[in-house]
């Protein structure tokens, strides 16, 4: 099966996809884990994308588009794929066509996470990550339940993302607006569109997700 996860910074599609991969053994293909990936290894992509990720601007279709097709080459045919962050443009929309059709994958469908965007700045500029494993926190809503040690691994080391302060957020969501948003239709003409409401419980956008998964 192969599915996008489509919605604005912060509307929940890294945590979804991480249960749909832990539920199902599918593979999350994040392009900005994968930029973030090659920005610390200084690769020549990383030094490309570093300044423009920072504005909470796009890296280039091209780009992007590149490190998607490679991440489903070293992939097993029957695993399937969540596309997350990816398309973000009709461009990339219309590459991941080819992407799919090339490699005998099509795709099954395209959950937009539907969010309060006020709502989001809070979300997203609160959050942070344990720098061992990656387990995601909240200053509001998540604090690891003792001060400074990760539940999961008891890391006690913390990072944020550079790009999750409040100005490059509001950027990132005039992007979404302008060049991602407009790519809906595209996939409504196609009938592969459920809409999920993104401001719900963690637990029942899983379960919302899941029933669409099962149809
Ligand atoms: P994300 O982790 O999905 O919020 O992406 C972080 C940043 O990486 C974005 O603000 C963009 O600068 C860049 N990026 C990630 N995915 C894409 C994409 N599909 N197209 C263009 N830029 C992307």
């Amino acid at each position: 099966m192969n599915i996008i996860l489509l919605g604005p910074p912060g509307a929940g599609k890294g945590t979804q996809a991480q249960r749909l991969v832990d539920k199902h053994g599918m593979r999350q293909l994040s392009t900005g884990d994968m930029l973030r990936a090659a920005v610390k290894a200084e690769t020549p992509v990383g030094l490309e994308a570093k300044a423009v990720m920072e504005r909470g601007e796009l890296v280039s279709d091209a780009i992007v588009s590149a490190l998607i097709g490679e991440e489903l080459d070293a992939m097993g045919p029957d695993v399937g794929a969540i596309f997350d962050g990816y398309p973000r443009t009709a461009a990339q929309a219309e590459a991941l066509d080819a992407i799919l059709s090339g490699r005998g994958r099509h795709l099954d469908h395209v959950i937009e996470l539907e969010v309060d965007e006020d709502a989001l700045v809070e979300r997203v500029t609160g959050r942070f990550t344990c720098a061992n494993c990656g387990k995601g926190y909240h200053d509001t809503f998540e604090q690891p339940k003792a001060l400074g040690v990760c539940d999961k691994c008891g890391g006690t080391e913390f990072k944020r993302r550079p790009d999750d302060n409040e100005a490059t957020v509001r950027t990132r969501m005039a992007e979404y607006r302008a060049k991602t948003a407009p790519i809906l239709p595209i996939y409504d003409s196609r009938g592969v569109v459920t809409r999920v409401n993104g401001m719900a419980e963690m637990d029942h956008v899983t379960a919302a997700i899941e029933r669409v998964l099962a149809v």
